[in-house]
């Protein structure tokens, strides 16, 4: 008897953290769908995942998430291929760019651009897939969110509120789903080296942590596999933070 091929769908997959959580569903064995803006990136990414895995199932999808047309084309792309979807992670954000400093100076379209990217383009991919999860009556959504909610991270404002909005969404999304044996919860990594700080700044923030070692992009893949995975089915509108200890839901 043949086993289904669970699928999964990773936002900002290209690099970082999502990355790093679609190896980890291709050495699962899960049929994956790596979704960036950055085509050029993900090419890189897909082909060193093939490379790596021998028996890799992964399919590059370019994507703007802050299109609905764009994400409505990643769901197609994907039940085209694969004809169902498992889980979606919602994890394509930006935060390296942005200014930093008191909230009253945010320019309102850099405001605007942060909530588009990291508070819309989850809602997008979320409404996107939930009909495809709901005719299936089963499915994961894992939203990435941010410890800075936690901590209160101040002179990055439109960031921290960018992201604390989606714990409304992922409960939302948690109840009106939850009839359909589709959960919704939250991983907020704490400061994570991807790239966007130096190692004198990791290792700064890693002192005021109670694990005092500097968090990695595989250090997320444990807990996202385990909330996508059966064993998770009754953990919903939950959110859990990966930073090394001291920030409290
Ligand atoms: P990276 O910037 O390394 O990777 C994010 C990826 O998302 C990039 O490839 C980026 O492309 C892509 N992306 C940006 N905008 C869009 C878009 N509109 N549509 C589709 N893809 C897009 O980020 P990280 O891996 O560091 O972070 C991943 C997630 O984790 C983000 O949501 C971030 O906010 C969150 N996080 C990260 C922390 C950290 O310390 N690293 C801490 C807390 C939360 P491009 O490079 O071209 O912009």
């Amino acid at each position: 008897m043949s086993t289904i091929q669970k699928v999964a769908i990773v936002t900002g997959a290209a690099r970082g953290i999502g990355q790093a959580i679609a190896r980890r569903f291709c050495r699962d064995g899960y049929a994956v769908v790596l979704a960036d803006i950055n085509s050029t990136e993900l090419e890189t990414a897909v082909a060193a995942l093939r490379q790596e895995i021998a028996d890799a199932t992964c399919l590059p999808v370019e994507l703007d998430v802050t299109s609905r047309p764009s994400v409505d084309r990643l769901v197609a792309a994907t039940i085209a291929a694969f004809g169902r979807i498992d889980v979606l992670v919602s994890n394509a954000g930006i935060w390296k760019d942005l200014s930093r400093g008191p909230f009253w100076q945010i320019a309102p379209a850099e405001w605007q651009r942060t909530f588009s990217v990291n508070t819309e383009g989850a809602f997008n991919c979320a409404a996107a897939v939930a009909p495809q999860m709901i005719a299936q009556d089963c499915g994961r959504i894992i939203f990435i969110g941010s410890s800075s909610i936690g901590e209160a991270l101040a002179h990055i404002t439109q960031y921290t509120a960018s992201k604390a909005a989606l714990i409304g969404l992922m409960r939302c999304v948690a109840k009106e789903l939850g009839k359909n044996n589709i959960t919704a919860n939250m991983v907020h990594p704490g400061q994570t080296d991807t790239g966007g700080f130096t190692r004198e700044q990791l290792e700064q923030r890693a002192k005021s942590k109670f694990i005092q070692s500097v968090v990695t992009a595989d250090d997320l893949t444990g807990i996202v596999a385990f909330l996508a995975s059966p064993e998770s089915r009754f953990i919903t509108a939950q959110q859990i933070n990966v930073d090394g200890g001291g920030v409290f839901n």
